[in-house]
């Protein structure tokens, strides 16, 4: 029996097509998130997992409410849908947003903080071979957050000097970089793996 995973990849604004393609790529269905009709049904969630890409956080925030997107997406995260989010993504999952723009929200999802634009200077706009938890990855990072303050029961991932820029609870992993855009697959094969139809592959 061959069962194809189906991740829904966040698509209101930002890197979309890059994580589609590196998802099909591996073997994955993808699916364009932009309502909830997109995310779930009467059943449950239409997806095995998903993917927040990066962006503009605070475009994508507003975009969330105005399409009545932000609560459902929150509760089918929370229920446990396995979840990669990169750079804006992130910003979007985190507890806390500092200098965050003007009435920006986040989902409050995962137990941290991080700071908008932390690593915002052009030389921080770089790509590197980044040491992580799951192994070597080449990375971009744009504008990028890092995380502040880790809470209990988050899992550090990577550090580029001394910030944490990775990091993971539960099913959910929030990344300051994009590995998208390099076509590193590291973090994308490990979300497939988490997902439900591919476990019971
Ligand atoms: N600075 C952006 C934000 O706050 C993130 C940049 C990115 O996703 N590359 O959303």
């Amino acid at each position: 029996m061959t069962v194809v995973t189906t991740v829904g990849v966040l698509a209101l604004q930002g890197g979309v097509r890059e994580h589609r393609l590196l998802l099909e790529h591996l073997g994955a269905t993808t699916v364009p998130i932009r309502s909830e009709r997109d995310l779930r049904g009467a059943d449950g969630p239409r997806v095995d997992s998903l993917v927040l890409p990066g962006g503009e956080s605070s475009t994508i925030d507003r975009l969330l409410r105005l399409y009545d997107l932000a609560e459902p997406l929150r509760e089918t995260i929370a229920a446990g849908v396995p979840t990669l989010g990169t750079c804006a993504g992130l910003v979007l999952l985190a507890d806390e947003v500092l200098d965050p723009a003007p009435g920006q929200q986040s989902l409050g999802l995962l137990d941290v903080s991080v700071r908008r634009n932390a690593l915002g200077r052009q030389v921080d706009s770089a790509e590197v071979d980044l040491d992580t938890a799951l192994g070597t990855v080449r990375v971009a990072f744009i504008r990028a957050p890092v995380v502040v303050r880790v809470g209990g029961g988050v899992e550090v991932l990577a550090r580029r000097d001394e910030s944490v820029v990775g990091v993971r609870a539960g099913a959910i992993t929030g990344v300051s970089f994009h590995p998208e855009l390099t076509g590193d697959e590291t973090f994308h094969r490990a979300l497939l793996q988490s997902s439900p139809a591919a476990i019971s592959r």
